[in-house]
C-alpha cells in the first residue's frame, strides 16, 4: 500500500508589516497552523516491503501470533522473548532494555527486534507542560519542542515508540484526562496532533533521536458520560467526523505510523472491537499503513462478566463471549498488535482452525508490525544510540530544560489582572498554599519519567528572582491524593495551617497564591464530581485577601476549574496548569514580568459544574439561550449564559486591538478559496503577546453548523505601538463540514467570518459559497 497521502490543503499565510514600514510587505511566510498541518508524503519503499514478506514467509503461525502481542514489564519473562514477543511497553531502564533486545536479537529463532514503547505524553525526562496548558499556547512550536525532546531523551534508553500523542477532544471537564489533549476544539487540537507526530518521527524515524507516534485513544474517547473514565460514548457521525476525528486524521497525514485503539464503547461498540473506525476510516479511508495496538487489556474487556475462558482476566462491554470471541472480534475489526491481555495470541491457532479469523488478516497484521519495525531502522540499529550507561547524561540537557520554561510560561493564561501582576521582585514575596513549594505536582499527571527532585517548585523560582528580601512560604492546607480516597478524599480539609499563611502574608509586601489540584486529581482514572478548588482552598484565598496584601492567584490544574466563587475574591488570577519540570522559574518569569503571559484558554471555563458541557462551538437552538426570559435554552438559576471565561480568552500584560476584517472576496466557488486579513496592533506599554483567532459560521445548512468553528490562529508577539496583518486562507476544508451518513458537503450559501482575539469575537464579514 502507497504511504503517499494527500490532505487538503488548508493554506493559511501570514503577511508581517511591522510598526517601523507601515504598509509595506516585509516578510510573507506560512503561518505557525498550517506550518504544522502541512502533510506529510513518503513515497512507498518497496525495500522494506520487500523484506516485510521476505520475513513473513519464513514465520510459523506461533512466531506470528508472538509478534502481535504486546507485554508490559512486569508481564515480561526472557523465555517470551525468546519465543519471538513483538513489543514491550514500560520498561524505561536502559540496561533492561538493551537485556532483553540482546535476547530478541541473539536468541529469538528469526533474530526479530523488539519494539520498545512508553507514554511520553508531555516529556520523558524533561518534562513540560501537561497537554491542556501547552494547547493554551496556541503555539505549535511549545508541542514541537516537547515531543522533540521527549523523543531524543526516550531513544536515548531505547525506546522506539511513543503512546502519543494523546489527541482526544474533550468537551468534559469532570474526566481526568481532558488533560491530557488541547482542549475542545477540534481545529487547534489538529495543529498540536500534526505538530506533535512530525516532533516525535522527524522525515524518518529511524534517526537515533526519533520514535514512532502513537495517536490516540481511537475514537471518541473524549466524550464518555458523566465523565467517568472508560465509560461509554455515544454519538451521531457529523459529530465523530467533524469534532472528534480530524485530531486523528492530522496526526495520520503528518505521518503517524502507529495507533491506539480506546476502551470506551462508541455507539455500543469497544474501540477495540469496531471495525468501522478501525478498518473502514483509519485503514481505509486513511490508507493508515502502520499498526494499531489495543490499549491496555482492551481486548480481554471486551467480554461479558463473569470471565470465560480464561475465567480470569478483564471483561465487562458484553460483545464477546469468552476469551476466543474476543480475541477474533479485536482483530477482525483491526487490531494488529494486543496490548497486556494475550487472547489473540492464545487462542489464534484454534481461531484459525475454526475459521473464525484469517490467516490473510494475521498475515497483515504482522506486516504491519514488521513495516513499523523496518522502518524504524530497528533491525540496523536495534539498540539505543548511546550506551545504557551513558543514558542519563541525554536527559535534562540545557536545551531541553530551556525549551520546557518557556514552554512553562508561554502555556500560562492571565485571567484577571487588577494591576496587580506583575510584581515587584526587590519585594518581600510570601508564597502561599499547598502547591507553593511543592515539586511533585508541579509535573501533571502522566509524568513518564520524570522526577519530583527534577522540579522546580514555585517557592524556589519566585526566590531566584528576588532581588530584595528573601521570600517566606507556608502551606496552608495540605492536598491529598491518597488511593483509594480516604473521608477527605481530596483534602485541604482543615483551616489549621491558615493562621501561619495569613502571618506570612502579613509578614510580606505582596502574595503569591499557589493552589488547585494535586497533580493524580487528573490524567487516567482520575474523574471528579466537582470542578471547584478541592478542599478549603476558597476559604484560604479570602484569608490571604483579607490580609489586604497585593496578591495574585496562581492555579495548578489538569481541567477547566468552575471559580466563580473566588473570582471576585482574586485581584489577579494566572492559570497555570502544571507547567512541568521548570515550573517555578516558568512562573517566576510570568508573574515578574519577563514574559508576557500570551496563552489563551483552549476550553471554555463554566461558572459551575451544572452547566457542563459548555463549550464554545455548540450547535444553535431554536431557543437561544437568554439569561432573562423563559422558555429558552438557559439555566434559572445563572443569571447568565456564558462561561465564567471563553475558549480563547485571555489577558496579557499589554493591550491589543484586533481590526480591520477584510476578505479578499465576496464570493467563493465550492472548490475555490479566499483571503481574510486582519490588522493586531499593540496598543499598550510593554511588548506581549496576542493570538488572532478566526472563526467561521454557517448561517444555514442541511444540518445545523455550530456557532462559531475555529479555522485559523496564530500568536503574535509586538512591541508597544507596533502592528501585524495577518492572512489566514478560507477553502473547502473550512466551509466544508461532514454530514450524517459520513459525506463531507460543501453547501452553497453564506458564510459569517469572525476575527479578534477570543472566541466572542464579534468582528465580522461575510461571503458567499457559489452552488
Ligand atoms: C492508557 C493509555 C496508555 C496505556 C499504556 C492505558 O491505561 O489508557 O493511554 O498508553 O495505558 O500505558
Amino acid at each position: 500500500m502507497s504511504r503517499f497521502r494527500f490532505k487538503a490543503a488548508l493554506a493559511v499565510a501570514i503577511v508581517m508589516v511591522s510598526a517601523a514600514v507601515v504598509g509595506g510587505v516585509v516578510a510573507q511566510t506560512q503561518s505557525s497552523d498550517e506550518q504544522a498541518l502541512q502533510p506529510v508524503s513518503q513515497p512507498a519503499d518497496r525495500g522494506v516491503e520487500t523484506r516485510v514478506n521476505s520475513l513473513l514467509s519464513k514465520m510459523t503461525l506461533q512466531e506470528k501470533l508472538e509478534q502481535i502481542t504486546l507485554l508490559p514489564d512486569f508481564k515480561v519473562t526472557d523465555q517470551e522473548v525468546r519465543a519471538g514477543l513483538g513489543s514491550i511497553l514500560s520498561v524505561t531502564s536502559a540496561t533492561q532494555i538493551r537485556r532483553l533486545q540482546h535476547i530478541a536479537v541473539d536468541e529469538s529463532r528469526l533474530h526479530i527486534p523488539l519494539l520498545f514503547a512508553f507514554d511520553t505524553i508531555h516529556g520523558f525526562r524533561t518534562i513540560f507542560p501537561i497537554p491542556l496548558g501547552a494547547g493554551a499556547s496556541f503555539d505549535s512550536q511549545v508541542a514541537s519542542d516537547d515531543h522533540k525532546y521527549g523523543a531524543r531523551e526516550a531513544a536515548a534508553v531505547g525506546l522506539k515508540q511513543t503512546y502519543a500523542p494523546m489527541v482526544d477532544v474533550s468537551h468534559e471537564p469532570r474526566w481526568g484526562r481532558i488533560s491530557e489533549a488541547a482542549g475542545e476544539d477540534p481545529y487547534l487540537n489538529s495543529v498540536f496532533a500534526a505538530a506533535r507526530v512530525k516532533a516525535i518521527q522527524g522525515p524518518d524515524y529511524s534517526a537515533p533521536d526519533k520514535l514512532v507516534a502513537s495517536p490516540k485513544h481511537f475514537a471518541a474517547y473524549g466524550q464518555p458520560e458523566g465523565g467517568r473514565d472508560y465509560n461509554t460514548t455515544d454519538m451521531s457521525e457529523q459529530r465523530l467526523r467533524n469534532f472528534y476525528l480530524p485530531p486523528f486524521k492530522a496526526a495520520v497525514d503528518a505521518g503517524a505510523d502507529t495507533a491506539m485503539c480506546s476502551f470506551n464503547a462508541l455507539n455500543g461498540v469497544p474501540g477495540c472491537g469496531n471495525p468501522y473506525t478501525l478498518t473502514q476510516i483509519l485503514k481505509g479511508e486513511w490508507g493508515f499503513d502502520g499498526f494499531v495496538e489495543s490499549d491496555w487489556t482492551a481486548v480481554s474487556e471486551m467480554r461479558a462478566c463473569p470471565a470465560r475462558n480464561p475465567d480470569v482476566g478483564e471483561c465487562g462491554h458484553g460483545v464477546a463471549a469468552d476469551g476466543p470471541s474476543a480475541a477474533a472480534l479485536a482483530l477482525n475489526a483491526g487490531v494488529d498488535s494486543e496490548m497486556t491481555s494475550t487472547l489473540i495470541r492464545d487462542f489464534g491457532s484454534q481461531l484459525l482452525s475454526e475459521g473464525r479469523i484469517s490467516m490473510s488478516r494475521i498475515n497483515d497484521a504482522v506486516r504491519r508490525i514488521l513495516r513499523v519495525k523496518f522502518r524504524a531502522g530497528l533491525f540496523e540499529h536495534p539498540y539505543a544510540p548511546v550506551d545504557p550507561d551513558k543514558a542519563e547524561d541525554e536527559m535534562l540537557k540545557p536545551d531541553a530544560v530551556k525549551a520546557a520554561r518557556d514552554a512553562g510560561s508561554r502555556s500560562m493564561v492571565l485571567l484577571k489582572n487588577d494591576d496587580i501582576l506583575p510584581l515587584d521582585p526587590s519585594k518581600k514575596t510570601a508564597v502561599i498554599g499547598p502547591l507553593a513549594d511543592d515539586q511533585h505536582d508541579m509535573l501533571g499527571p502522566w509524568w513518564g519519567a520524570g522526577r519530583d527532585s527534577d522540579a522546580v517548585s514555585v517557592f524556589d523560582g519566585i526566590k531566584e528572582q528576588s532581588t530584595g528580601p528573601e521570600p517566606v512560604t507556608a502551606e496552608g492546607c495540605k492536598l491529598s491524593n491518597a488511593e483509594p480516597p480516604t473521608d477527605d478524599p481530596e483534602g485541604c480539609g482543615s483551616d489549621a495551617g491558615f493562621a501561619d499563611s495569613v502571618a506570612a502574608a502579613n509578614s510580606a509586601e505582596q502574595v503569591v497564591l499557589a493552589v488547585g489540584e494535586a497533580r493524580e486529581m487528573s490524567g487516567e482514572a482520575a474523574a471528579r464530581s466537582t470542578l471547584d478548588l478541592p478542599g478549603r482552598q476558597e476559604e484560604l484565598i479570602q484569608a490571604i485577601e483579607a490580609t489586604g496584601k497585593p496578591m495574585a492567584v496562581v492555579l495548578f490544574n489538569g481541567r477547566p476549574l468552575a471559580l466563580e466563587n473566588i473570582v471576585g475574591d482574586t485581584p489577579a488570577l494566572l492559570e497555570a496548569w502544571f507547567p512541568g519540570v521548570q515550573a517555578g522559574n516558568s512562573v517566576a518569569d510570568v508573574v515578574f514580568g519577563k514574559v508576557d503571559p500570551g496563552g489563551k484558554l483552549p476550553v471554555s471555563f463554566p461558572r459551575r459544574l451544572g452547566q457542563t458541557p459548555i463549550y464554545y462551538n455548540h450547535e444553535p437552538t431554536g431557543r437561544p439561550c437568554d439569561a432573562g426570559s423563559k422558555y429558552n435554552s438557559r439555566y434559572r438559576d445563572i443569571p447568565s449564559c456564558s462561561p465564567l471565561f471563553e475558549f480563547g480568552y485571555g489577558l496579557s500584560y499589554t493591550t491589543f486591538d484586533v481590526s480591520n476584517l477584510r476578505l479578499s472576496s465576496s464570493s467563493v466557488s465550492p472548490s475555490g478559496s479566499l483571503t481574510a486579513m486582519v490588522d493586531v496592533t499593540n496598543t499598550g506599554g510593554k511588548e506581549g503577546d496576542d493570538v488572532v483567532q478566526l472563526y467561521i459560521h454557517d448561517p444555514v445548512a442541511s444540518i445545523s453548523q455550530p456557532v462559531r468553528r475555529l479555522r485559523g490562529f496564530e500568536r503574535v508577539t509586538l512591541k508597544p505601538g507596533e502592528k501585524q496583518t495577518v492572512t489566514f486562507t478560507l477553502d473547502r476544508s473550512d466551509f466544508g463540514f461532514y454530514d450524517n451518513r459520513g459525506k463531507f458537503v460543501v453547501e452553497p450559501g453564506d458564510i459569517d467570518v469572525y476575527a479578534g482575539d477570543s472566541s466572542s469575537a464579534n468582528m465580522t464579514k461575510s461571503f458567499i459559497v457559489t452552488g
